[in-house]
Formats: structure tokens, sequence, C-alpha cells
């Protein structure tokens, strides 16, 4: 995971203007009310999954795509959703210009999954809620992992053959997990 940090670079997704921050580990604001996560939290997140190169990821909330672009170094397959259409029209350039082209971006709400990839090995949620959203939960594979802030804490869970296991991790703040999309 540390491999990946370093080969993508973080300027590429903070705002224009911003880059001197870029390599601060800090949450910076990319547009219409919503941040870009610090380098730890994302390496909390990330690490707490355990990925392996043969997974198959969703990501909810794409946001700057930093953490969509560390996925694609991480694992074989990454599905990401963005609510912010402004948002998506500009993440699928930076993603190629990274080098990270090979993640399937789409504009919609996330909390309705992605569901013709589904299951997943791992589904990773960058926004806040108090529930899992049940789509999220039944595209998760037997055996599979999904990180999402719940109550602001993030929290793991594992899916076993018919119930969830949950185990809290470190506190946070997080933008809001909303339904539906946006324009702006
Ligand atoms: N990991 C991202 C986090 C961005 S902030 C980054 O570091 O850049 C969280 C993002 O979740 C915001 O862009 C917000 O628009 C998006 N979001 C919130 N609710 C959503 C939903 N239901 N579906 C998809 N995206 C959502």
């Amino acid at each position: 995971m540390l491999a990946a940090f370093g080969e993508v670079p973080r300027h590429l997704f903070v705002p224009s203007g911003l880059e001197h921050k870029a390599y601060t580990d800090a949450a910076l604001p990319i547009g219409g009310g919503q941040t870009i996560s610090a380098p730890s939290t994302v390496a909390v997140m990330l690490s707490a999954l355990q990925l392996t190169s043969k997974d198959r990821v969703l990501e909810v909330g794409t946001g700057s795509g930093f953490q969509t672009a560390l996925l694609t170094k991480l694992v074989s397959e990454v599905y990401t959703i963005e609510r912010n259409l402004s948002l998506v029209k500009e993440v699928g350039n930076k993603l190629i210009e990274a080098g990270c082209g090979t993640a399937k971006l789409r504009a919609g709400d996330g909390m309705l999954g992605w569901s013709e990839h589904a299951p997943y090995d791992a589904i990773i949620v960058s926004a806040g809620t108090d529930e899992v959203p049940s789509h999220l939960a039944e595209q998760l594979k037997a055996g599979g992992r999904m990180i999402i802030p719940l109550k602001g804490r993030i929290n793991l869970i594992t899916r076993g053959r018919s119930d969830l296991r949950f185990r809290e991790l470190s506190q946070c703040r997080f933008v809001p997990l909303l339904p539906g999309h946006t324009k702006h």
C-alpha cells in the first residue's frame, strides 16, 4: 500500500492553487462542499480492507479520484460511483493523466451499488451515514469486507454466510452519504 502511495501523484487530484498542500496530511476542499480525504484516513481505510491483487472493489464517493487511483494500483478491478456530476467530469481525465485509467467510473447514487459487477470482494464508502445501505450489503461477497463511516466512526464490516460482523476503527469526520445525484 505504501508503494501505491509513492506511485500516485496526489497533486494531480487537488484543485489548482492548492498543489502546494498536496503532500500534507490534510483533507482539502475539492468544490461542491466536498473534500479529498487526508492521506492517513485513506491509508486506514485501505489497509483495513486487506486487499489482494485479485480483488474486485466497489468505491462509493469517488470525490477527487485520489483513493480510486490508489485502488487501481492494489487490485484487479475498480468500480467507482460519484453522485456529483461536475466531479465525475473532472475525475476521468485526472485518472488517465495519473496512469490509473483502468478504473470504471459512473455518475449516480452509490447507495444503490453497481449490481452488474457484483458481488464485490471489498466495498469502500467514503461518505458518512448511520446505517449500512442494504444494496451495498447485498452486493458484498460472503467473506467480503466493507469499510464505511457509521455515526462518525470508520467501521470494518465482514460478511459471514448470513450475517454482517462490525468492528469499529478510528473516529473520523466525513461528508454525508446522500441519495440521488446532483449537478454541482
Ligand atoms: N475518497 C474521496 C472522498 C471524497 S468526499 C477523496 O478522497 O477524494 C465523499 C464523496 O462522496 C463526495 O464527492 C460526495 O459527492 C460523494 N457521495 C456522497 N454520497 C454519495 C452517494 N450516495 N453516491 C455516490 N457518491 C456519493
